[in-house]
């Protein structure tokens, strides 16, 4: 505190701290306001910072301003789970907003180079998307974006006037609604009336889950690529649709920093970024260093944050010719607070933001034509460098399953990547590639380096750190075989139709009173269509055996894990049971079979003691403090959303009081506090027969309880440490694992593997912990291989670690233990089924 400005500056930010901010702290001097259009605490009743706006009253303002201003549109793109709204109050001069539509068409022309080369970008407009909050609890972002708005709707004079004539300007003003609802509540109902800036304060540490992740507890800034959420898939249509050449993303970061903006670290930028993208990154950050340092706030780039995962709001636009833009505040998470650099307040923080939104709108005007010449060179070199570049196009394949393959296209075609069915048969890898069953991406086109990001494993880094995974190899997730065709001639012809329909539709396939129904495992929502039979009170039962039916009607080998469905003795009658059976198949795209008679020519017969009846799962969490949010929300995401199965999810106060007889599966992730009493009440239950799953950590919890004997290897100490004292931190981070891809071996005879096809499937693994096989040889269902990693950061000793290990593994009485996140983010279709096994069939295990 030697510097006088720091001081003179942290007395300011106290005095604010006691809500006597004005309007004018926030923005530029000497600008007129048009009085028509409301300023915030005309609307709000108070001035932005002196409390946390909602989502509905900062919605409502976007609304207003889109009313009563000529300047100002609102384009809806998503409604959030909790059917909150998300758009853009699109902001330009009046006459550009009447034009706005043949303007987004012109500038769409510079993305595509047929047409690029005649558009005379000297006479455009440039876009730019400034994006406020996507972490629900990073408050200074979206309360930034209602000053931005008025300053654009309502402020006067020439500048103004120039900007808008020049630029169109998207408003993002809240990215995470339901997030930011949660957050906002807590905050303004624990606030004293004079604010306390103790740190310890409750006021600052939300109740779990808290409010940075949407509604079923995700990180929507890593979902960009993903595309699992109503929020992103809406928000990565609208980036298509306006494509826009600045994206800003607004953030907070620890109460004790400054404000960081990029560019990142240059060692841990993605390769396939064009260097351009930073050069012009880097030229936009000298208007940001100018506007911060007139109003004297310190800041820092470079040294923190990565643009190496492109899955990320910042990163995602940078691959398609744009240009992201990260921005990182000291969050405060309250109202006024002390840190080691002195008090922070909410209004000093949302100031920040307001700056570099501000800046970046200058930086945009000034290098307009360089960054609409940025984004028609962009697409132009990716037809070039796909002609230049050895692989052609990727085919795929995954005939047994029409669920997964059908997602993996989707989230392709979202991306706007074209995808072929493929016009005759092709062997590649030893793969067989039916014309009938298999599909092509083809490089030619203008995603060319997202799709290469996709598809192509890395295992060679340049830094050994990462701010997030290392990996993310979008086939490999979906476990679904593919190669790359690297000859321009064995495409000719290969290609065939645009995929432009559902894949597969579901059926049933039944002759007149059949005397069973059946259906694969090996489809991904098979889980769906027997958690409804089994909800609807309908016998099932599940073959620990396979089995073959060869007659005119059906010839097919049916494998462990088929579902039998007898058609006597069901609660409803057979006509009934007929037509529910049609609705499922048709619902879960999947092919339910009718057979006459229970005898078969090979394998087991239908009667037989080794297809086992089943009960309905009735599945129970922990959930609350101590619990893995992300964990479990992502199990919670998956059985609500895509397989219709009711989670109860319970506090570890709650299971105190909870009746565990009404479940038969119960989750465990984290390390909740469960106290004695309620642990001795799940030894019982478990031992008169409920599925006890450790998930991830929650295996540490198993074991520390004496659940499961389970032995852990020993984390490996690195060799090459530099013993130099600034390098420590980098060194500690040698021997993680940031997220990488490796391959595992299944049993495809054990109830946890029922529905793979294949004994070997790539497995994500986020954790450096990694547990010994159990000492029963046959309850390793799914083990890592000798040469596991397939992609992906992971040193030698650590590969040397985890060669053997277990993914899944049975313990006595039922206790299951899922080592590795079967479920990350939304996106390891693959090995979902690993996790659905545990749930519907851990009771079969013996
Ligand atoms: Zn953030």
């Amino acid at each position: 505190m030697k510097n006088p400005l720091f001081i003179v500056i942290f007395c300011t930010f106290s005095l604010l701290g006691n809500s006597q901010v004005s309007i004018d702290y926030y923005l530029p001097e000497n600008i007129t306001y048009n009085t028509s259009i409301p300023a915030p605490k005309q609307f709000f009743g108070h001035e932005i910072g002196e409390w946390h706006l909602t989502h509905d009253k900062l919605y409502y303002y976007m609304l207003e301003l889109a009313k009563v201003s000529e300047r100002a549109i609102w384009e809806e793109y998503a409604k959030s789970y909790e059917n909150r709204p998300l758009g853009h109050l699109i902001i330009s001069s009046p006459e550009n907003i009447k034009n706005i539509e043949q303007l987004r068409q012109q500038h769409l022309l510079l993305c595509d180079p047929s047409k690029s080369a005649g558009v005379d970008i000297t006479d455009m407009p440039v876009f730019i998307k400034l994006g406020y909050g996507i972490h629900g609890n990073e408050s200074s972002a979206q309360n930034a974006s209602v000053l931005v708005a008025w300053y654009l709707t309502a402020g006067e004079g020439k500048e103004i006037d120039e900007l808008l004539q020049n630029a169109v300007i998207l408003i993002d003003p809240s990215l995470n609604p339901d997030g930011m609802q949660r957050h906002t509540t807590w905050v303004n109902s624990t606030r004293s009336l004079n604010n306390n800036s103790d740190p310890s304060s409750w006021e600052f540490s939300e109740t779990w889950p808290g409010g940075r992740t949407n509604h079923y507890w995700f990180d929507l800034n890593r979902d960009y690529l993903l595309l699992q959420h109503p929020e992103t898939v809406g928000r990565v249509a609208a980036f298509h649709k306006w494509k826009p050449n600045i994206n800003t993303d607004h953030h907070e970061t620890g109460a004790n920093e400054t404000f960081f903006f990029q560019p990142g670290i240059p060692s841990r930028n993605n390769p396939l970024t064009p260097a351009k993208n930073y050069e012009l990154t880097a030229e936009i950050g000298k208007y940001h260093e100018k506007y911060l340092n007139a109003i004297g706030s310190f800041y820092y780039t470079e040294e923190s944050f990565d643009d190496f995962y492109v899955g990320k709001g910042s990163s995602y636009p940078d691959i398609f010719g744009s240009v992201g833009i990260l921005f990182e505040q000291a969050g405060v998470k309250g109202h006024l607070r002390e840190t080691t650099r002195g008090l922070l307040s909410f209004p000093f923080a949302i100031r920040n933001h307001v700056t570099v939104s501000l800046s970046t709108l200058e930086a945009g005007l000034k290098m307009k034509e360089k960054l609409l010449g940025n984004q028609r060179d962009f697409y132009k070199d990716a037809l070039n460098q796909a002609d230049k570049y050895p692989v052609k196009g990727f085919i795929f394949t995954e005939p047994t399953d029409n669920g997964r393959v059908s997602e993996f296209i989707k989230i392709l075609q979202k991306h706007q990547i074209k995808v072929y069915r493929t016009n005759r048969d092709l062997v590649r890898d030893g793969i067989q590639y039916k014309a009938s069953e298999s599909f092509i991406v083809p490089l030619k086109q203008s995603s060319h380096l997202f799709i290469r990001s996709l598809f192509e494993p890395v295992k060679i880094f340049t830094d050994s750190t990462f701010y997030d995974i290392s990996t993310w190899v979008l086939p490999m997730s979906f476990n679904i075989r593919y190669s790359g065709i690297n000859l321009a001639k064995e495409m000719e012809g290969l290609t065939g139709q645009e995929v432009t329909d559902p894949v597969r539709e579901g059926k049933l396939v039944s002759p007149d009173n059949p005397y069973a129904f059946i259906f694969e495992w090996s489809e991904y929502f098979a889980p769906k269509a027997l958690f409804a039979l089994q909800d609807a009170g309908i016998i099932t039962r599940v073959s620990a055996e396979r089995f073959v039916f060869d007659n005119p009607d059906l010839k097919k080998e049916f494998s462990f894990g088929t579902i039998v469905v007898p058609v006597s003795g069901q609660p409803v009658s057979p006509d009934e049971l007929q037509e529910t059976m049609k609705k499922l198949a048709e619902d879960c795209g999947i092919v339910i079979y009718g057979v006459k008679t229970g005898l078969t020519p090979g394998g087991i017969d239908l009667g037989s003691n080794r297809i086992m009846p089943l009960d309905k799962p009735s599945v129970a969490m922990v959930v609350g403090a101590g619990a893995n949010s992300g964990d479990a929300g992502e199990i919670w995401h998956m059985l609500d959303t895509r397989f219709k199965i009711p989670v109860t999810m319970i506090t570890a106060q709650g299971f105190g009081s909870a009746d565990l007889d009404r479940y038969n599966v119960i989750i465990i992730t984290g390390s909740p506090d469960l106290n004695n009493p309620v642990m001795e009440n799940i030894r019982a239950w478990n031992r008169r027969g409920g599925t006890l799953i450790g998930f991830e950590n929650g295996n540490n919890w198993l074991q520390r309880n004496k659940f499961a004997e389970i032995e852990f290897v020993p984390s490996v100490t690195n060799k090459k440490d530099s013993g130099v004292y600034a390098n420590r931190s980098m060194d500690n981070q040698v021997q993680q694992i940031p997220g990488s891809i490796f391959e595992a071996r299944l049993d495809l005879s054990h109830p946890l593997c029922y529905g793979y096809t294949r004994d070997l499937l790539p497995v994500f693994k986020s954790t450096s912990s990694a547990a010994k096989k159990n000492g029963n040889i046959y309850n390793n269902p799914v083990v890592y291989t000798k040469d596991p990693l397939l992609s992906g950061y992971c040193t030698k000793e650590n590969i040397e670690r985890i060669r053997g290990t277990a993914v899944a593994s049975v313990h006595e009485n039922r206790v299951i233990s899922i080592y590795d996140n079967t479920n990350f983010r939304a996106i390891w279709y693959g090995t979902n089924k690993i996790f659905l096994n545990a749930i519907f069939f851990g009771q079969v295990v013996r």
